[in-house]
């Protein structure tokens, strides 16, 4: 299979079938071809890191370590800017590889290019925070100091929706505060998430050692979380792998933080813009092929406006054009593979067998899914119960706030959630009764902040949170020394 017509950055002869571990090298055994979703041509050819490959990775970056966590904080700090630099001055083909290794359209590069910069930006603040407190010494004129160290190495596992903005939220504060890492990006946008990611640190002039871009499949993540180098695992995907990972994470007794799926709700009370609503609910199932944790799964609407915002979510779905993202004007691109195309069609067509309607989509031509909207969805249907990550939007009707928190509350995960109503103190009442990490009023569900402690309750994660000060907490960890007389 011939690669031909990818972005002119970065130089292809540098990294093609390549990992990067102290500079581009051959993987030991694999390479692997990464397809364009919208045309099902090849786009690239990355190496596939062997389990071996992990440990020699592993071991690499432990020995760096000691350095790096030795660096003064300006060296870090310049580090983390220098990096910003080569994304700006990268930004168009970072964005062409966005928009054709993943098919989104092309404001969803730019979304995730500034929120990549964001986390940098962000880490270089956590790199100067004072790092610890003097405690009251438990003898008079004693010392005693708490203050954050660095774990060591950690592993950063991610997902294909999002990933040049997955690994940045990790990397950018693990590297801030003076760890070193190793980045497994999932094999479907090796790319986007692991070459891109290495260039931008590497033109930065991050020492080697430091950081490790090891494309692989599950395999490859199993042998990262397990290796008796890395201490801490930030990891984001499906609950499924969650599991895996925490067990193994569990046996090494290591630190894992676990950003996972999710079921979110968008409530539509009665007194709502709906017209301002629909379009929310609309960009929070439609963006990105509804390819998104944090993409709207249920549109929970009060009887008495149900059907104008309907009406207004069809509107939207069937004035969205599909196609290339490539192409000019294209908002719905192709979803990601035809494993995710099928499991999207499975979906919708089992709960219209069991009785939904479908008002706007609910066909493909290939992996190009139109935007669907639902509605006679019922509770046991899997458009309800399952998380679809496909443009699909199920309307649910509700008759009472109760009703409403409990249809929300009905899922076992709880990630995010909208809340829309012509008052923002009732809209806020009804959020506080959501169980989701997550909740935004007269909003979009789909939403991030590099200052956010971003994460779900539930099985949308283990009660960690990346972002903001929870990244502080999540990639160091403290130590307590106390001396006689010093003070
Ligand atoms: P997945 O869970 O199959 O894979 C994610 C990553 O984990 C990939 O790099 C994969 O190679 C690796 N992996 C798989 N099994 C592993 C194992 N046993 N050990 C170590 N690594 C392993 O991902 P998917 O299902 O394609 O991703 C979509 C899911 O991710 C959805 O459920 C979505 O909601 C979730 N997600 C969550 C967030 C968040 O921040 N909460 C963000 C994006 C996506």
């Amino acid at each position: 299979m011939a690669v031909t017509g990818a972005p002119a950055w970065p130089n292809a002869a540098e990294w093609t079938g390549m990992i990067y571990s102290e500079g581009w090298r051959n993987a030991e055994s694999r390479t692997r071809h990464v397809i364009e979703p919208a045309t099902g041509e090849p786009l690239a050819e990355v190496g596939m890191a062997s389990p071996a490959d992990v440990e020699r990775a592993g071991a690499r970056a432990a020995r760096a370590a000691p350095e790096w966590a030795a660096t003064t904080v300006s060296e870090r700090v310049e580090l983390l800017i220098r990096a910003g630099d080569a994304l700006r001055e990268h930004r168009a083909h970072v964005r062409e590889w966005i928009v054709r290794e993943s098919g989104g359209a092309p404001a969803k590069g730019e979304y995730e290019i500034a929120a990549g910069l964001a986390q940098l930006q962000h880490a270089v603040g956590l790199a100067s925070r004072p790092p610890g407190e003097v405690l009251t010494p438990q003898v008079p004129g004693g010392t005693s100091l708490a203050w954050r160290v660095p774990l060591g190495v950690v592993g950063v596992i991610t997902t294909w929706n999002a990933p040049l903005l997955f690994a940045m939220r990790a990397l950018a504060p693990a590297l801030a505060l003076g760890n070193t890492a190793l980045l497994k990006p999932d094999p479907l946008t090796p790319v986007s998430g692991g070459v891109l990611v290495a260039e931008l640190f590497r033109e930065a002039g991050l020492p080697d050692g430091v950081l490790h871009v090891l494309p692989g499949g599950a395999q490859t993540g199993r042998a990262v979380v397990a290796d008796r180098h890395v201490a801490m695992v930030s990891f984001t995907g499906s609950t499924e792998a969650g599991r895996q990972v925490a067990r193994v994470a569990g046996e090494g007794l290591k630190r894992v933080s676990l950003e996972l799926g999710g079921k979110n709700s968008i409530i539509v009370l009665e007194d709502a813009d709906v017209e301002a609503a629909a379009t929310a609910g609309a960009v929070s199932s439609f963006g990105y092929q509804g390819q998104a944790c944090v993409a709207a799964g249920r549109h929970v609407v009060h009887a008495d406006v149900v059907e104008a915002y309907t009406e207004a979510l069809v509107r939207q779905a069937d004035a969205l054009p599909t196609g290339d993202p490539s192409d000019e004007g294209v908002a719905i691109g192709p979803v990601i593979n035809e494993q995710q195309a099928a499991r999207i069609e499975r979906i919708v067509d089992e709960s219209v067998a069991a009785g939904a309607r479908v008002l706007a989509g609910g066909t493909r031509d290939g992996l190009f899914y139109r935007p669907t909207v639902l509605d006679r969805v019922e509770r046991t249907m899997p458009a309800f119960t399952e998380e679809i990550f496909g443009p699909v939007a199920p309307v649910i009707p509700f008759h009472s706030e109760d009703e409403a928190v409990e249809v929300a509350n009905d899922t076992a995960y709880g990630l995010t959630a909208a809340v829309h109503s012509g008052s923002v103190p009732r809209a806020t009442a009804v959020a506080r009764r959501l169980r989701t990490g997550m909740v935004h009023i007269n909003d979009v569900s789909a939403k991030d902040a590099a200052n956010a402690p971003f994460g779900g309750m539930g099985i949308s994660g283990n009660a960690s949170r990346i972002g903001g000060t929870a990244s502080l907490e999540l990639f160091t960890q403290w130590r307590w020394m106390t001396a006689p007389g010093v003070s």
